[in-house]
């Protein structure tokens, strides 16, 4: 076995200035993407704003935290050696179990060599003439390349609340995305957490276990289901490698990128005992099961009503407090509709006697204050506050990174009323820029990891057609881009996503355009039609050559 170094790598200025591909983030998009490049004969730098490997799971360090996929799910598949030599522990695998993975692959393909740690990017500009971007960072550096590679994840640029007082606050307070690497003691504290999303949800628990006193500051309250996560037996790790391939392309051909038990019957079908029955099966064998009881759950609002009323009915059953019951009873979104939160103990938390639920909606919060938080109704008084309060999703990282393509047009001017691209991989005007489950895939609705590879495979395939053709350039046709963006929202518009105000839809984010961004086709659908327009050519990209370019990349 390769060994493991879980160690910050040390940040390497590189001297080569010129590469064929700048890859912007180290996470799973990242590596498998400098890993392909690397392997089709392309030069490649990874930039990388942390000081080691692992994306959303090297920032993410909070209590609890834990992947809603399960681990046997939520590895590579490139490899068939990695996946023989890996082992997880656990069927929902830790935060800490995914940065040694992450590091596990980092090491056994020789990563870290071509990633440039500790820097981030701030301006990438495309030059029409060289056919080049040119991408700038916080050191003062910049790399000049052919094609530009964004992995920089969905769920990445942190948000904190707009409430005053933040900076005159006495005590620590941390954001879940951001969480300090040497770990937080609340023992003994007084601890608020502001956010009832997944990060909420898996940290609330182990922070109630220590802290002398916890306040649960909740504006909406989220569905969540039981994790009943347990040790892996080695029978069911061994059976998995055995099957490994075969399970990865069943999974590929999915509408999630997972391997369910979908029944497609619909719930207002069958009568309600046996619906009752159907979900308690589900519900004890944990995760996302229940969601695929039954066919248009997520479909109609009658049958999303079947589903939502049994996990209200579990809340009032687990929480002693029927008033505490009800505040944490979700009514004003249909189930699903929102990140489903997969949970340990969350809701039993609230039967402890050092924890209190505070509604935001009745009583909001007004402002921080150096002691605490105030809200309407008095201050609460506290030595630390954790804000769960999620993430500029899909679109705040790429918009961070400075993009200008064609003519000088901004990529934040051009998504001003929402993001625009086609297949999510590729926006007119912006030739040679890549994004990894970028907006209009199926990314965040999907495991993560088989979309990653998807969209990775295709792009370096990609290149090598350029390559093979003389060609050095592809850019995304308007028309193409156009006919893209209104099948997402027909499929979308024919769910009840567009119900909730979800991060989904940038709802989240104070002046963020409400559109719902992932591609809800599925990734099975997904993936044959990038084939297609692959086989067929390229068909929707304009791909062409660069006089001033030199040799094709
Ligand atoms: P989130 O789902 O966006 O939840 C943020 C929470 O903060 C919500 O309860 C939100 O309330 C609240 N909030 C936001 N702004 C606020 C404000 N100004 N005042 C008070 N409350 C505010 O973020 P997250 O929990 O970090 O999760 C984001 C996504 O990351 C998840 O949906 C999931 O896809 C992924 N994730 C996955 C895992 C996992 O794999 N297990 C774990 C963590 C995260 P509203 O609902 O009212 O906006």
């Amino acid at each position: 076995m390769t060994a493991i170094s879980d160690a910050p790598a040390e940040i390497r200025r590189t001297s080569a200035k010129e590469f064929d591909c700048v890859v912007v983030g180290a996470g799973f998009a990242g590596m498998y993407m400098l890993h392909k490049l690397r392997e089709f004969g392309f030069s490649a730098i990874v930039v990388e704003a942390g000081t080691g490997v692992g994306g959303t799971w090297y920032w993410n360090r909070y209590p609890g935290a834990r992947c809603d996929v399960e681990s046997l799910d939520y590895q590579y598949s490139f490899s068939d050696e990695l996946q023989r030599e890996w082992n997880w522990s656990e069927r929902y695998a830790t935060q800490p179990e995914i940065l040694r993975y992450a590091n596990f692959v980092a090491d056994k393909f020789d990563l870290r060599r071509d990633m440039q740690f500790e820097t981030r990017v701030t301006s990438s500009v495309w030059d029409d003439a060289r056919a080049r971007w040119t991408v700038g960072t916080d050191r003062g550096d910049s790399h000049s390349a052919k094609f530009l590679i964004a992995g920089t994840g969905c769920l990445s640029a942190s948000r904190l609340p707009d409430y005053e007082g933040i900076d005159d606050f006495k005590g620590n307070w941390y954001h879940t995305g951001q969480w300090p690497h040497e770990g937080v003691d609340f023992t003994g504290r007084r601890v608020a957490v502001i956010g009832t999303g997944s990060s909420g949800i898996q940290s609330i628990p182990l922070i109630a276990e220590q802290a002398s006193q916890l306040f649960v500051f909740q504006r909406t309250p989220n569905f969540s289901l039981p994790a009943n996560n347990a040790a892996l037996t080695p029978e069911r790790v061994s059976d998995h490698k055995s099957n490994f391939q075969a399970i990865k392309a069943q999974a590929r051909q999915t509408a999630g990128g997972v391997i369910a038990n979908p029944n497609m019957t619909s719930a207002l079908e069958v009568d309600p005992a046996e619906r009752e029955s159907e979900f308690e099966t589900r519900w004890g064998q944990g995760g996302f099961q229940v969601i695929q009881a039954y066919a248009d759950l997520l479909v109609t609002n009658q049958a999303n009503e079947t589903i939502a009323e049994f996990v209200r009915n579990k809340i009032r059953q687990t929480v002693k407090d029927p008033k505490i019951a009800e505040a944490l009873a979700p009514r004003d979104h249909p189930l699903g509709t929102k990140r489903i939160c997969i949970d340990t103990n969350y809701y039993d938390t609230y039967n402890r006697d050092n924890v209190a639920l505070i509604n935001i909606r009745e009583n909001p919060i007004e402002r921080i204050i150096p002691t605490g938080v105030r809200t309407k109704e008095g201050d609460f008084e506290v030595d630390a506050i954790v804000f769960a309060t999620g993430f500029d999703a899909m679109t705040g990282a790429l918009l961070s990174m400075g993009i200008e393509g064609q003519a000088g047009v901004k990529l934040k001017d051009k998504w001003a009323a929402g993001p625009r691209t086609f297949l999510g991989l590729q926006a007119a005007g912006f030739p040679n820029l890549f994004t990894i489950t970028g907006p209009g895939s199926p990314s965040v609705l999907s495991n993560m990891i088989i979309s990653i590879e998807q969209h990775v495979e295709w792009i370096a395939d990609c290149l090598a057609y350029l390559r093979e053709h003389g060609l050095d350039t592809i850019e995304a046709n308007l028309d193409a881009e156009d006919a893209w963006v209104d099948h997402v929202n027909e499929l979308a518009d024919k769910t009840l996503y567009p119900q909730a105000n979800s991060w989904y839809l940038g709802a989240n984010v104070p002046g963020k355009p409400r559109v719902f961004m992932p591609y809800v086709g599925g990734v099975g659908a997904y993936a044959d039609r990038c084939r297609e327009i692959a086989a067929d050519g390229y068909e929707g990209f304009t791909l062409g050559t660069s006089a001033k370019a030199g040799a094709p990349a």
